[in-house]
């Protein structure tokens, strides 16, 4: 019997009955002859609640204890999904990441998966019971339980399905992969099949259908990955290693994300030092840094600005308020209101003019920009959050997305 590891986001477990509409989904896979693995991410916008009451209390909560406290969530989704399963008479057991044998290095609250003992899952499986697992969990060399990042669900359900040789089914509130997210520009169009390599680069750049890290892993081990609607049986997006067959425009998607938070340091005196200093006590702090530009040294002196996740916004300036006590005269400015729009495609690794194409919409609509980095198959920009809706509008006509 093959195996299958389904998973269903928040949304989808929001209330009782979707509860209850999943398990009747589950069982009816269990009865067609799979052995199904069902990861669970906790219910509706319960991660987000937690976090709040924690952040009621202190305005930099111990990460420890937060990971402690937002595991509670997927602990609440399991053990319901697991009681509703049995009621339709399909056995089941719900198990914690610790008891799924999710081993995990790293920082709190952002921890990575190393390595999943999966003899405790496999044995379930072996009874012929439906097995529940906690997403966005595991447990540290210390026994500590930590988590995985937010959306860290997509990444346990690829993770398993990696360990265990099977298919990965992502079900959530969207009928697949869109172009550009549905919710940001409601013509795009949804796609068939995506490579890998496109999915990481949208998923890092903003389109949070799917965690990035779930993509990564997917790709090192083969993992086959479908994305559809939890709640109708209807075509939804494969995700795969990219093949000649694949429709390549020169953009496959555009990306948009509104968590960032642009620093810039002005007046730093240029050396070589001073700016590895900066970057190294950002990387101390896990602080994922993303654009960086820098200005001419203008007599001695350089401005540095750079782009990092407004969630980490305490532990930069924690680090700006020492690099301030190292650095005398320098000014530090941080805008909050900036948004990366980013357009991906492998078609753009054999034709050129993208960048150029991209300038010209910006120009023709006023848009101003502040950064622009490219890769080989994407390009970015931060404009300000007021002209999202424009740029994302002009983009995607230009493009045909
Ligand atoms: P889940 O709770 O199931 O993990 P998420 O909220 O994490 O669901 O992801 C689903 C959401 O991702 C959709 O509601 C959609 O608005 C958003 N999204 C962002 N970019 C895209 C895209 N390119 N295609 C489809 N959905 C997208
Ligand atoms: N519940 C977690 C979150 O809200 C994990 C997930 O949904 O994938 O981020
Ligand atoms: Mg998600």
């Amino acid at each position: 019997m093959a195996i299958v590891v389904q998973k269903y986001g928040g949304t989808s477990v929001g209330t009782i009955d979707k509860i209850k509409n999943v398990a009747k989904r589950v069982a009816k896979r269990k009865e067609q002859g799979d052995n199904v693995v069902v990861v669970v991410s906790a219910m509706g916008k319960t991660t987000d609640i937690l976090l709040g009451m924690a952040e009621d209390i202190s305005a930099n909560p111990d990460r420890r204890e937060l990971d402690m406290l937002m595991s509670t969530g997927e602990q609440v989704s399991i053990s319901l999904l697991s009681i509703a399963l049995k009621e339709l008479g399909c056995d089941s057991i719900s198990l914690t990441g610790v008891q799924a044998g999710i081993l995990t290095k790293g920082f709190h609250t952002k921890a990575r998966i190393t390595d999943i003992e999966i003899e405790n899952v496999k044995k379930y499986i072996s009874e012929d019971r439906v097995v529940v697992v906690a997403g966005f969990q595991g447990v540290d060399e210390e026994g500590n339980i930590t988590t995985l990042g937010r959306g860290g669900s997509d990444t346990t359900a690829v993770a398993l399905a990696a360990k265990l040789g099977a298919v990965c089914e992502i079900y959530t509130d969207v009928d697949g992969i869109y172009t550009v997210d549905p919710r940001l520009f409601s013509t795009a169009r949804k796609l068939d099949e995506i490579s890998y390599e496109e999915m990481v680069e949208m998923a890092s750049l903003g389109s949070g259908v799917m965690e990035t890290r779930s993509i990564e892993i997917a790709q090192r081990f083969n993992v086959p990955i479908y994305v559809a609607l939890s709640t109708e049986e209807w075509p939804g997006t494969y995700i795969k290693e990219f093949d000649e067959l694949m429709e390549t425009k020169v953009i496959t998607g555009l990306s948009v994300c509104d968590d960032d938070i642009m620093i810039t340091i002005n007046h730093v005196p240029y050396t070589v030092n001073n700016i590895s200093m900066i970057f190294q006590k950002l990387a101390l702090n896990d602080i994922n840094i993303d654009m960086i530009s820098q200005t001419a040294p203008s007599h001695g002196y350089i401005n540095i600005s750079f782009t990092a996740p407004q969630s980490d916004k305490f532990l930069i300036d924690r680090v700006l308020e020492d690099v301030k006590n190292k650095l005398k005269g320098i000014e530090v400015d941080v805008e909050e209101d900036i948004t990366k729009l980013s357009v991906v495609g492998i078609g753009m690794k054999s034709q050129s003019g993208v960048a150029a194409k991209m300038f010209k919409i910006f120009a023709d609509n006023n848009i101003e920009f502040k950064q622009v980095t490219t890769s080989e198959i994407r390009i970015s920009y931060t404009i300000n959050t007021d002209d999202k809706e424009k740029a994302v509008v002009a983009v995607a006509k230009e493009f045909n997305l």
